[in-house]
């Protein structure tokens, strides 16, 4: 019974497509313990070093002595804290919307949000380089699924033409692509929606605390408050904690409280994760200076990886994807790099499409400028070892 996945396992190793699991033995944080060795992470999404931040610590450990470890219930029964009203309440603010809603993590928000607002009479339209929850949400709603070449409008364009035929319409972009860092073009995006009467929603799970003068994510960037495009999120990357949202309007919330299944038929999050998630919001409000490191040590990177001659997408969030292709060679760029004591997992498919294996490199705010020229000296040694320069 059990002989496919041995041969399952053999056909992924030779594929260099098998997976394992890194050890990690300290905080995300640039300088950690991997697999018993210290090295320099740039693969952390603790963009800001918020999951250390002595604020935000501090917050959940007095959560923790408070409220106690787990909430005890779902939102619905007995673990609904006014811990977990306050940071809706907060979400909504920070976004600028009238409401918010919790779920455990960005992926249940993605399954509950997608699989609530449409089903087996309507479409959706999705980005063909979409985080894998938007694609697992789409599945689940059992909609008719369309997807659009990455941030292509007239190809999106020319889906929506035949949307008459479905009840609702919804198209749905990551706001920050996750593993090329580029942004979705969200006015266009929404003036398409407009125009075919479609519902618009943009995970933000790597621009929140990352893009717009406040971190606000790609709506606030792009200056597109009051809109109504709904506002999915985590609290997972930036923020440092753990958990999605979703913002936007009451109905929408309200709406989504009585039908989204992965937020009635899971047990709320517990009051440290929320408490560290509020006080992450206040640090990202209070230390503006993060956002701004954060995007200087990007451009840093990004400059010395072109100059050393690698070949690395344009980026304007905290992800450098530096492109390989074959994913044997993504795989020994990465492996030179950690025997140097820095760490950037190879991508490969089905992450990202064939052909384009890649080290997503990412930079935190609480990287110096030493580490970064540590690792740059790093890449050009193992670039060269490898002839990839
Ligand atoms: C990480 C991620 C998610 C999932 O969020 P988690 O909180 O980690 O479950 C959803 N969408 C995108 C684009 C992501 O990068």
């Amino acid at each position: 019974m059990i002989d496919f996945l041995s041969e399952e396992l053999r056909l992924m190793k030779e594929h260099h497509l098998y997976r394992s699991l890194y050890l990690i033995d300290g905080p995300s944080e640039p300088k950690t313990i991997i697999n018993g060795r210290e090295m320099l992470l740039f693969s952390s999404n603790n963009y800001l070093g918020l999951a250390s931040h002595p604020r935000v610590k501090a917050a959940a450990i007095a959560a923790v002595k408070r409220w106690g470890t787990g909430s005890g219930g779902s939102r619905l029964t007995t673990g609904n804290f006014n811990l977990h009203r306050q940071l809706e309440k907060r979400i909504a603010r920070f976004k600028g919307t009238e409401d918010a809603i919790i779920f455990n993590t960005g992926y249940m928000a993605n399954l509950g949000v997608i699989s609530a607002l449409v089903g087996r009479e309507d479409l959706v339209i999705s980005d063909q380089l979409n985080h894998a929850s938007i694609v697992d949400g789409c599945r689940l709603s059992r909609a008719t699924v369309r997807i659009y070449r990455h941030n292509d409008m007239l190809d999106l364009a020319r889906i929506l033409s035949d949307r008459t035929s479905f009840r609702r319409c919804l198209i749905v972009t990551d706001g920050v692509f996750s593993m090329d860092g580029d942004i979705a073009p969200l006015p266009q995006l929404f003036e398409l929606a407009q125009e075919h009467q479609a519902i618009l929603m943009v995970d933000d799970a790597h621009a929140t605390g990352v893009l717009g003068d406040r971190g606000a994510g790609t709506v606030e960037y792009f200056g597109l408050e009051k809109r109504g495009i709904i506002q999915m999120g985590t609290l997972s990357k930036a923020l440092g904690s753990e958990g999605g949202y979703v913002a936007g309007t009451s109905n929408l919330i309200d709406f989504l409280r009585n039908r989204a299944r992965s937020f009635i038929y899971s047990t709320a999050l517990s009051p440290p994760v929320i408490a560290s998630a509020m006080a992450a919001l206040e640090v990202l409000e209070n230390e503006p200076h993060l956002k701004e490191q954060l995007k200087a040590n990007v451009r840093l990177f990004y400059q010395g990886l072109k100059d050393l001659g690698f070949e690395v997408l344009p980026t304007q969030s905290a992800i450098i994807p530096l492109m390989v292709g074959d994913s044997c060679k993504a795989l020994a760029l990465s492996t030179a790099l950690a025997e140097m004591g820095v760490f950037v997992p190879a991508i490969r498919p089905p992450t990202v499409p064939e052909g384009t294996s890649r080290l997503r490199i990412t930079l935190m705010a609480t990287h110096t400028r030493d580490h970064i020229q540590f690792a740059l000296d790093a890449f050009q040694k193992a670039g060269k070892k490898l002839g990839l320069l």
